[in-house]
């Protein structure tokens, strides 16, 4: 197993599929799914040019990555449901919370962004959106995810970053495109409302990051092509 060798191949997938959907690689971000993984493999990622990584829990994050924090330009994300009790901690370390699943997690996390030692970078916030059946995180719809963004908009500290969602675990491409559609379709939704924001898409894995490609998203979260094939 080559860390290299299959970042490069996902780079042909990815490159391949932005030629097939009309779209601009530079639009989308590749994360590398660090969760589990040693860091000496995530040292791999880094010189093969991965800057952005997701971690699924608050400690390991913290221990694993403690001297990494001014790495030439490498953002830590949390992809992982967050337990308000923990909240204050992932506000102080990661560059960005991916899972923002309810509001009381909006004010906890905006309660606490002021205390990250770089202010010059507020907190980055992605909502969660259940779009698939599986996973039971995520805002319900599109009412409540309109509000949670009202209230984002006005947390201090905060900086709105886009929509994410994890597709239900399926051989069902049908399933999985209509997941990513719906988040899409929120994107655009968002986009009438609160036109200053840029709202980015957090959607794609290991499995399905190429319908998601299709379907508009900027920011794939792969793990286990990158770090287990
Ligand atoms: C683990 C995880 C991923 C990566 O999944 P792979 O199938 O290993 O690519 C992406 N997003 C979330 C939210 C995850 O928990």
């Amino acid at each position: 197993m080559s860390v290299a060798v299959n970042l490069a191949k996902i780079e042909d997938r990815i490159l391949k599929t932005c030629i097939r959907a009309g779209r601009k690689r530079e639009e989308i971000t590749l994360m590398g799914v660090s969760k589990f993984v040693p860091l000496n493999l995530i040292d791999e990622a880094f010189a093969s040019g991965v800057r952005c990584f997701g971690e699924s829990r608050v400690k390991e994050a913290s221990v694993k990555f403690v001297n990494w924090k001014n790495r030439d330009g490498a953002q830590i994300h949390l992809i992982g449901s967050l337990q308000r009790n923990k909240a204050k901690n992932a506000a102080q370390f990661f560059d960005c919370i991916q899972s923002a699943d309810r509001d009381e997690l909006i004010v906890e996390l905006s309660k606490h962004a002021h205390l990250r030692a770089n202010l010059e970078k507020p907190l980055k916030v992605f909502l969660e959106m259940h779009t698939g059946e599986e996973t039971k995180s995520g805002y319900e719809n599109l009412d409540a995810l309109l509000k949670a963004a009202e209230l984002l908009l006005e947390s201090g500290n905060l900086e709105p970053a886009g929509l994410m969602t994890m597709a239900p675990w399926t051989a069902d491409t049908g399933l999985i495109r209509s997941s990513f559609r719906q988040l899409a379709k929120a994107k655009m939704e968002l986009e009438k409302r609160f036109s200053k924001t840029e709202w980015r898409l957090s959607m794609g894995m290991s499995n399905d990051f190429e319908i998601a490609i299709e379907e508009g998203s900027n920011l794939l979260r792969i793990g286990s092509a990158i770090f287990k094939d």
